[in-house]
């Protein structure tokens, strides 16, 4: 055993492979995961059939909500509060260690609730729950100051409402997992599970050969399920695709995110806005669609008449991995002791994405969880984990 893995003695680590933990996926749960791994003495590698950070966790707006501690917070709340605090912290440690900004910032957000929404009882939850926010007196005074469409009759500003800038971030963990010496396979696809006589897993198979280890991440994002296919176990993890357009805006332009129903604006430190999103079940089809395009190009200049003649610098979708009920499953693959799932994070998974980190890499590390993994389960019953909050 290497001098590394005394670190955890209790460990069952397999001694002749050249890996600890390899990990299926390279999205931000994936790498994230990798770095704590890695931070805790075991030998990681990742393995993703594109480039690393590439997919959903590069394509996203980096919304983070404010964290939450009230008496009804469940499991998924938690997390949300453990990760977006764990994140602060993380970001400024990434940065430190790699010289590379990942955008983490609490910027604030304005909502506006949309016309179906009943947003009376929203402050009673928000107080109940120590969410701060500011209800404007003269909601019209607030919005014409910034700009912005005065039609709505009441907004609420969080000022805690944060954000982290998705391709940088995804740079900085890269950086960090190179530091750590972390191996990294890109463009190789795992295609199939490699199984000992017992059942449990004993390899990934690659294009690239066969890697063995003692513990296995499946984290793939929108393609969780077709991996776990080939293992006989049902993984209810759908594509959802989200469209995101870019205006080559202003600094100072809004006054923070601005999010109306499922709809939003986030604008990012050099001037730029990012303006999403869609839903839509469409498989695994990126393309974008020119109707949604123009959907929420028409929804940003009612809100925001400015943009009506930003100009559009880029636009892109990309594949949120959609669970039963929009909630993570981290837990572990039915029937198998050394090998986890950790997808699913739909509209959540960069806010997730390092308290999902923190409790996987805390079971393989055989260490105390600030939360129970239970309440990640597959068979968890439906609706158990309604979040506050929509992304
Ligand atoms: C438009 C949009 C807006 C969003 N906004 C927000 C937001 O504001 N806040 C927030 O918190 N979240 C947001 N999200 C959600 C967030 O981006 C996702 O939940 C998160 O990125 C999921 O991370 P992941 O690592 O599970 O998946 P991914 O990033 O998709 O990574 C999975 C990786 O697995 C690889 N892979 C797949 N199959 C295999 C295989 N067989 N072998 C090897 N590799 C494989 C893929 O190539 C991919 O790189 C948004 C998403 C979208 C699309």
């Amino acid at each position: 055993m290497t001098a590394r893995l005394t670190q955890n003695p209790s460990i069952n680590l397999m001694t002749d492979s050249s890996f600890d933990v390899l990990i299926a996926g390279g999205g931000v749960i994936g790498l994230t995961t990798g770095i704590l791994l890695a931070e805790g003495g075991l030998r990681v590698a990742i393995f993703d059939q594109s480039l690393m950070g590439t997919e959903s966790s590069w394509a996203g707006a980096g919304i983070l909500s404010p964290p939450q501690c009230g008496p009804e917070a469940n499991e998924l709340d938690q997390l949300r509060s453990h990760s977006v605090r764990g994140l602060a912290s993380f970001s400024a440690e990434l940065d430190h260690l790699t010289g590379i900004n990942n955008g983490f910032s609490i910027c604030g957000g304005l909502i506006i609730p949309d016309a179906n929404e009943n947003h009376e009882k929203w402050p009673t939850e928000w107080k109940k729950n120590g969410i701060a926010f500011v209800k404007p007196d003269y909601p019209h005074a607030f919005l014409a100051k910034y700009g912005l469409a005065t039609f709505n009759s009441e907004v609420y500003w969080l000022p805690e409402k944060g954000q982290i800038r998705n391709p940088w971030h995804m740079r900085a963990l890269l950086a960090r997992l190179n530091q750590l010496g972390v191996r990294l396979f890109e463009k190789t696809e795992v295609l199939d599970w490699g199984l000992c006589s017992n059942g449990q897993i004993r390899s990934f198979i690659t294009a690239a050969g066969e890697f063995h280890s003692s513990w296995f991440i499946l984290c793939a994002g929108s393609w969780s399920g077709e991996l776990a296919r080939k293992l006989g176990v049902n993984v209810p993890v759908t594509p959802v695709k989200g469209q995101i357009i870019l205006y080559q805006g202003q600094v100072g332009m809004l006054p923070g995110i601005i999010e109306q129903g499922k709809r939003y604006l986030v604008p990012r430190s050099d001037g730029r806005i990012l303006c999403g999103s869609t839903e839509e079940y469409s498989g695994f089809d990126k393309t974008c669609n020119p109707e949604s395009v123009s959907q929420l190009h028409e929804w940003a200049a009612t809100i925001a008449p400015i943009l009506k003649n930003c100009p559009i610098e880029q636009k892109w979708t990309g594949l949120r991995p959609g669970s039963r009920d929009n909630a993570p499953y981290l837990c572990f693959i039915p029937n198998q002791k050394q090998a986890i799932l950790a997808s699913g994070h739909f509209r959540s998974g960069l806010q997730l994405s390092w308290g999902s980190a923190d409790l996987i890499s805390r079971e393989i590390l055989q260490k105390k969880k600030p939360i129970n993994l239970k309440a990640f389960s597959l068979d968890r019953p439906c609706g158990a984990l309604m979040g506050m909050f929509k992304n």
